[in-house]
Order: structure tokens, then sequence, then C-alpha cells
């Protein structure tokens, strides 16, 4: 049999509850950016154009980001340690009304691209503005994604003329890119509280008409709760559902202050949720209710949000320190465990952003995968492999990294993208600009 890659791992982390978590000495053949076969040892019959030998390493799904704005690269380290509201308000949408343009967008996602791979991320959810330069990024690093172009009353960098939103963008993304096999555009409203019920309803209209998803900030803070109950006499949640919004395969970021008819509300329909601890901490906003929703079967996955708050794209931190804050919150060391950050960073992301076959290592999925370094002095002894993922990792150990069969980083090297270049052309272009 002839395949396109074979890979001979050593230790295998499959996230697949029918063939076993962690299983040791394993091949896996990939055909046309697909998992077609994971047997012991490599099988005579099998040949490849590509061989990777991993036994001395471990080989897992590459993460999901389910929540990011890439571009905003350029922010990390402005405004930290502000009220949420002053840090948006006064200092993160006017910076943005006055930069962000398609060459702030290019370069700060090539950066950010750069970071992705380097911490193991293979599929990210993106929401931004001149979307479509992102997606052409992205697709052009290799990765999966979902490219989210922003709907929003408040004028837009690249829609001024905002509510009146002319969708052009959205319109050159789906298509070019509609039916891609890595790049999926996405509507992203920006959030109840910046979005009329007209502005939302168009965008389902649109929604509807070419078969698109959404992605959404939804009740991140308090005020912003307590705003719609003002404005509205309800919670945003709860305005989404009437509007007739959540019939619609959405993932919302956030969803850190829920009620029980909210949780409610989303487990009766096919929205995921984006739990994105560290932003969440460094914003001061609370703590996503994870157990309940777990539970109640809603999907969930893990997002970093932007550097701008959080500061990094590292789902390793992100992982730990989603599991020690539900610790903390419910005063329960069972509340979120190391195997259910990895579901939420592997297939369950991918799932709550209604991505199929992605993130098990299993006959039938992408060939979408990451080979880990564990020999460190951090990493002994290693009585827990998922323990150790969660706890003890920090990303450093990524070594290599596939997407949808293609090696996009080998052995820590940058197969498709310039790394000196993208450093020089991205202080070139802070340096231009007046923050
Ligand atoms: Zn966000």
């Amino acid at each position: 049999m002839n395949f396109d890659l074979i890979i001979e791992a050593g230790t295998l982390v499959t996230c697949d509850d029918n063939a076993g978590w962690v299983l040791e000495n394993k091949s896996i053949a990939i055909k046309d950016g697909m998992i077609v076969a994971v047997e012991d040892s490599t099988p005579s019959t099998w040949a490849a154009k590509n061989k990777i030998n991993a036994k001395s390493r471990l080989v897992m799904p590459g993460l999901v980001n389910a929540h990011a704005h890439l571009p905003m690269n350029f922010f990390r380290g402005l405004a930290d340690d502000l009220p949420f509201e002053e840090w948006l308000f006064k200092y993160i949408l006017p910076l943005e009304a006055r930069l962000v343009a398609p060459d702030f967008v290019r370069i700060g996602t090539e950066l950010a691209t750069l970071e992705l791979l380097s911490m193991g991320v293979t599929t990210v959810c993106d929401m931004y503005y001149f979307e479509d330069v992102i997606a052409d990024v992205l697709d052009k690093a290799g990765l999966r994604a979902c490219v989210g172009e922003s709907v929003a009353d408040f004028p837009m960098p690249d829609c001024k003329e905002a509510p009146k939103n002319n969708y052009k963008i959205l319109d050159r993304m789906r298509e070019r890119y509609q039916g891609h096999a890595r790049i999926k555009p996405v509507l992203a409203p920006h959030a109840p509280y910046s979005c009329s019920d007209e502005t939302l309803k168009e965008a389902m209209r649109y929604a509807d008409k070419f078969g698109m998803d959404f992605t959404i900030h939804v009740s991140e803070t308090k005020n912003e709760v307590e705003e719609s109950f003002k404005k509205f006499g309800m919670s945003p949640v709860k305005r989404l559902w009437n509007l007739g919004f959540m019939q619609h395969k959405s993932i919302f970021a956030h969803g850190v202050h829920l009620s029980d008819e909210d949780i409610e509300l989303i487990a009766k329909s096919p929205v995921g949720i984006s739990y994105n601890p560290e932003s969440n901490m460094k914003l001061g906003s609370g703590t996503t209710r994870v157990p309940e929703l777990l539970k109640r079967g809603i999907k969930l996955g893990l997002g970093t949000d932007s550097v701008a708050s959080n500061n990094d794209l590292n789902l390793f931190k992100e992982m730990d320190v989603g599991a020690k804050l539900q610790k903390l919150s419910n005063h329960d060391n069972t509340a979120l465990t190391a195997k259910e950050c990895l579901k939420m960073a592997t297939f369950q992301g991918a799932e709550a952003l209604n991505i199929p076959n992605v993130g098990k290592i299993k006959s039938g999925y992408c060939a979408d995968l990451i080979i880990l370094d564990m020999r460190k002095p951090w990493l002994e002894p290693r009585h827990d492999v998922l323990a150790q993922l969660v706890y003890a990792c920090n990303g450093s150990e990524v070594e290599t990294v596939i997407c949808h069969g293609e090696v996009l980083m080998e052995n820590k090297k940058y197969l498709k993208s310039d790394l000196e270049k993208t450093f020089s052309e991205a202080s070139a272009y802070r340096r231009s600009m007046q923050f």
C-alpha cells in the first residue's frame, strides 16, 4: 500500500475513547490529508514518499484554538492591567479604528501563525477585520481555520459605514474558500451588545442564504449582561434565542455570565462555547461554568482570545490554567480534569466549531498531528502522560507540526514560513505605527 506519509510513534495519544487514549509503538499512515490507518509497528506492505521516525517521541492530535484575534499580535503588552471597559473602549477599539489596515492584518497574522505552529496549534477560529486577508495568510501557512469576518453597528476598520455592512469581504471569502479543505469562512457578529436586532437578523439572512456558521462574543462580562437586562429586559442569550440566532451552528466565545436558563437554552441548541480562561482572568471577567456546561452535553472548545488579553497563543498554558481555575472556583479538584482539557483542546473544540473529523488520531480523521520531545527535566518521571501534557508541558516540547497531511514545521524549523523575513517586516511595520 502506498501512502504520502508514515509516522512511527513511540507514544501515541489518540484522544479516542474507543482505541484507548495512550498507546505505545504505533504507526500512522496518511494519504490525501487524511489518516487512513493506525497499526502496531509498520506493516511490511506499507510504503510512503515520506517517513517520520518518532519512536522516541510523543505523537498527538494538533491543538484547536477556538477563539482568537490573530492580527492583534501588534497589541501584545499594550494597555495591560486596566478595567475591561476602559481597556476595550478607550484603548483597543480606538487603536483598531486608527491602525488596522490590510498590511497590519497580514503581517500580524503571519507573526501569529509562527506562534501557533511553535505551540502545536493546527486549527484556529479567528474573528477580526479584513478577514479575507487573514484567510489567505492561514491558507498559505497550511493551517486549518474558521475565519470570521466581523459584523457590528460601530464603524469598523474595513467597514466605516457600519451597521450598513456591505458584506463584500464575506462575499470574497465565500467565493474563494467555501468548500475548501481547511479554510471555513464564518460570520462574526462582534457581540449582542454591539449588534442591533436588525444587524443580527441581516447576518442570519446571509448565513441562511449561503449555509454559513457563526462565531460571536457572548456574556463575557457582568456589566454586559446587566446592560442587556436594562435595554432589552432579558439576558444576551435569551435575546439571541428569541431572535432565532441559536438555531444556527455557532460558537459563543466566553459564556462567562450564564444563568441556569441560559445554559438550558444553549443545551437545546447547536451552539458550542469557547472557554477562554486566561483572557477572562486577566480582564477580571469571571469564570465560565465549565462543569455545568459539560454536564449538559454542551460542546466546549478552549480559546486564547487575543494576545492583548492573554498575552500569548499557547494552548498548553491554557489547558493548565483552565483546569486549575475550575478547581479553584468550584473548590473541587475534580471540577475539570486533564483529560477533559485535552478533549476541549482537540476534538471537542473542533466539534464546537462544527469542523468534522478533526482532533483524534484515528482512521478517517484529518491528518493534523504534532510530535513532542518529552525527554525534558520537567517531565520526569512520566507516571501519567495526560497529566504531564496538561500540567507540566509548556509548549516548548513541540518539534514537528503536520496539518492536513502536510509537514508545516519539522524539528522546530518552519517549512512554509520565513521567520527572519516575518520578524523584520513586523518590526519595520511596528515602528511605522503611532501607538
Ligand atoms: Zn475575543
